[in-house]
């Protein structure tokens, strides 16, 4: 954690005390008077938890803190990277927030303060809140693999922060031979969207047949079983017969050096795969500003009262989505969203000095196998003292579930989309 005083916080930015003011330094809370509620982060928990602060009590100003001025998510970015889709259908700005009343300011967030309740933009501007948010997503750990950095993402796209990356990694499958090779390599969990990786692999693959049908993917896994294994393999084998292999970490999958110029896989166990295109998922830890903070752990995750999501580490810091550790839930938008909701509702009882209500969660997760070929898995989580965030129930998609099936479900996957990102966005 950085401590500042007051004063060292201005001469570190190069501000004044009475700047400080100016950006609220000075505001106040008590029940229904307007405390300020500043949000880092406005994707799926960031936007959705600003809705729900607002919906719960209307008095609140809120402060929304999000370098872009449009978000596209992660989820049905596959389907740009493949080409079935265009990036302007995954991108939402943030116009609905400023008509409900939420301050959305473009920039980054560069510093937070919890000991003087200050935060620092990279616009200059300080702002003072009485409770903060972060949902500031993943950031990576670079140092994981051999030969790989922050810059080589250029030549061997992660796309696993939905923007300019898809954009790379759709050009490199477009302009790549038949009849080469693509790699995936997901990395070792805990990481964003267990499932991602997979439908990734599938939507390449569909890509592949009908564009250049010779082509293999190989998935290099640092894992030895992955999130509705079973649904995959069986549709890789029903779709795109022979041109998915899939290796586990412990038989030769774990990747630990990669040569970006001549793009070759080297193994743990050996062995050296060429490809023509890579995608290298690299393990992941929380947002930058949650780790730089002093909010995160020493596995880069940040602990937080799996009830409230308050940090374990900072009274008033209140961490959702991917970048929290939330017990049994996934990292995935859906989550993001269902923590959103529940935080706002902690920090309204918090500011009104009440108990909270009994909290449950819930995450759904849609896979695209092919556009008319999806598979779920959902469940519903509860909190108890001891265990944290527990599943309570759940399913996920019948293995020997026909094609009309399958196309419906893709269809729920749209609907899901749609309504997500309505509640998030809209
Ligand atoms: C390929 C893929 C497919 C996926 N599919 C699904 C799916 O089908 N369903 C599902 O539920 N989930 C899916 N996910 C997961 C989902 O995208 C994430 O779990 C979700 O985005 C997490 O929400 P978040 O709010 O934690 O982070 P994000 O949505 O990443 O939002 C973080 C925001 O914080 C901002 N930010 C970061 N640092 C700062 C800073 N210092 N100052 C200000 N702002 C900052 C970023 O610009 C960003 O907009 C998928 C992910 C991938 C990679």
């Amino acid at each position: 954690m950085k401590h500042f005083n007051r004063r060292k916080f201005c001469k570190l930015l190069g501000f004044s005390a009475v700047q400080l003011s100016v950006a609220g330094l000075l505001s106040s809370c008590s029940k229904g008077t307007s405390a300020r509620v500043v949000i880092v982060g406005g994707g799926f928990g960031g936007a959705t938890c600003a809705k729900y602060l607002l919906r719960f009590d209307s008095s609140l100003q809120i402060t929304l803190v999000e370098p872009s001025e449009k978000y596209m998510t992660c989820p049905f970015s596959n389907m740009v990277i493949t080409g079935v889709q265009a990036p302007d259908s995954i991108s939402h700005g943030y116009s609905a927030q400023q008509q409900r009343g939420v301050e959305v300011i473009h920039a980054k967030v560069q510093a937070v303060d919890a000991t003087v309740k200050m935060v620092a933009l990279d616009n200059g501007e300080v702002i003072h809140y009485d409770k903060l948010v972060l949902s500031p997503g993943i950031d990576f750990k670079w140092d994981a693999v051999e030969g790989m950095s922050a810059r080589d993402a250029e030549l061997i796209p992660h796309a696993w922060r939905a923007g300019r990356q898809t954009s790379i990694l759709r050009d490199q499958l477009k302009s790549m031979d038949d009849g080469g090779v693509v790699v995936v390599a997901p990395p070792e969990n805990p990481y964003r969207c267990p499932p991602g990786p997979y439908e990734r692999v599938s939507l390449i693959a569909h890509y592949l047949r009908q564009h250049k049908p010779k082509t293999k993917i190989l998935v290099l896994d640092a894992k030895d079983s992955f999130s509705k294994q079973a649904l995959f393999q069986q549709g890789w084998d029903e779709l795109y017969p022979g041109m998915v292999e899939w290796v586990s970490g412990s038989k030769g999958g774990r990747i630990d050096e990669v040569d970006v110029t001549t793009r070759t896989l080297h193994t743990e166990s050996g062995d050296k795969h060429k490809a023509d295109v890579i995608n290298l998922i690299p393990p992941q830890k929380a947002g930058e500003v949650a780790i730089t903070s002093g909010f995160s752990n020493e596995d880069g995750w940040c602990p937080v009262d799996q009830r409230t999501f308050e940090s374990e580490i900072h009274k008033d810091v209140y961490i959702i989505g991917d970048a929290c550790i939330a017990g049994k839930m996934p990292k995935s938008g859906f989550a993001a969203n269902s923590q959103g909701k529940v935080c706002a509702a902690a920090i309204v009882s918090s500011l009104w000095g009440e108990d909270m209500p009994e909290p449950s969660y819930v995450n759904t997760c849609y896979s695209l196998l092919s556009p008319e070929y999806g598979i779920s898995v959902a469940a519903v989580y509860r909190y108890d003292e001891n265990r944290g965030i527990y599943k309570t129930g759940g399913g996920v998609s019948p293995v020997d579930a026909d094609a009309s099936y399958r196309l419906q479900e893709a269809r729920y996957a749209r609907g899901w989309y749609d309504s997500i990102t309505m509640d998030a966005f809209g």
